[in-house]
């Protein structure tokens, strides 16, 4: 019966975000009444130290219709906004980060766009403020790299900031891979797509929640789930440096029968010798990563674990895992 009415979904990661969230609830609340239609926020608690979970429930407790999901430990934000769209009822699905930086005046323009008859519109950022040089250095070469590997359409300068409409929600949704990289497999869904633009604010307070080891798992998965190239790149090498050796074994034979001396110094076979050894140490991290993550999809573990839930009485949080 509620669940009927509900148009808009809002999803919103949180780890430990103590310092923004009331700022975050209010900018939201107030972009999201004046839609003047029936909305959630789903507010996705992954596992915050801090006082983050106390002070969502405090406005639960005020708003019915805000909902908060607890996971059991900190699962990570593509988890967390897995979660959320699994969980919500909307017919249009937001997701938004809680500290500001996607300014949320934007989703009335993403609103727009969806009434238009776009399934998928995402935020891009034209500017990006208040972010470190090397942040937007390697991420702008993260982009060109992923985009010479796969050939799914990926839009650059875009991240998790979005609209998507219920289809493509539920299609997200069955899709059953355990690392994932939202962003990716929203390319890969399909769908009529298309982009509003915005500038990237400074975070509201606090420290980012994306530390170098989090930022590399993530570029990772997204290269590992949405290419096989680096794999074909380790059959390229192995060819090129095949025909090399030949061709320079060839060329050593010659001139050492030609001049009767040995041309080869111990000190080149060694750093050939290293360096052979490092390229084999690289192909084994590339299958490694592969290797892995087939081994996650294998044990089948669920991609998160929630502890309970708020303003959510009618879902059993069993449920909360399977696909739809
Ligand atoms: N986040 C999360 N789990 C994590 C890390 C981050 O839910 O393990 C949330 C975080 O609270 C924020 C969003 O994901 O709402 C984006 O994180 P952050 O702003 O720290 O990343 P950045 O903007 O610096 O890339
Ligand atoms: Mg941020």
């Amino acid at each position: 019966m509620f669940k009927d009415k509900v148009i808009y979904s809002v999803v919103v990661p949180l780890y430990n975000e103590e310092l923004v969230i009331f700022e975050s609830y209010k900018r939201l609340k107030e972009v999201m009444d004046s839609t003047g239609e029936e909305y959630e926020i789903v507010f996705v608690n992954d596992g915050s130290k801090d006082g983050t979970k106390t002070k969502v429930q405090l406005i639960c407790k005020k708003d019915f219709r805000i909902k908060l999901v607890n996971f059991s430990r900190n699962f990570g934000h593509q988890a967390a906004i897995t979660a959320g769209m699994n969980i919500a009822m909307g017919e249009a699905i937001v997701v938004i980060d809680a500290d500001l930086q996607d300014p949320p005046e934007v989703i009335l323009k993403m609103i727009e766009k969806w009434k238009e008859g776009y399934e998928v519109v995402y935020g891009k950022r034209v500017k990006r403020e208040g972010e470190t040089f090397f942040k937007k250095f390697t991420a702008s070469i993260y982009y060109k790299l992923l985009k010479s590997m796969t050939s799914v359409d990926i839009p650059t300068d875009v991240g998790d900031f979005r609209l998507i409409d219920r289809k493509v929600c539920d299609a997200l949704s069955s899709l059953p891979e355990k690392n994932r990289y939202v962003r990716g497999l929203v390319s890969w869904v399909g769908f009529k797509q298309t982009y509003v633009e915005f500038i990237r604010q400074k975070r509201l307070a606090g420290e980012t929640k994306y530390p170098l080891s989090k930022m590399v798992k993530l570029a990772l998965d997204g290269i590992t789930s949405l290419s096989y190239r680096p794999l074909s790149l380790i059959n390229y090498v192995g060819v090129f440096l095949l025909i090399a050796s030949l061709l320079s074994a060839i060329i050593i034979i010659i001139k050492n029968i030609a001049n009767r001396v040995d041309i080869l110094s111990m000190g080149l076979v060694l750093s050939i010798n290293s360096f052979m050894i490092s390229l084999l140490f690289i192909s084994m991290g590339i299958m490694g990563q592969y290797i892995g993550r087939i081994f996650d999809e294998v044990k089948d573990r669920p991609i998160y674990i929630v502890d309970n839930i708020v303003n959510y009485e009618k879902i059993d949080s069993n449920n909360l895992n399977m696909k739809s």
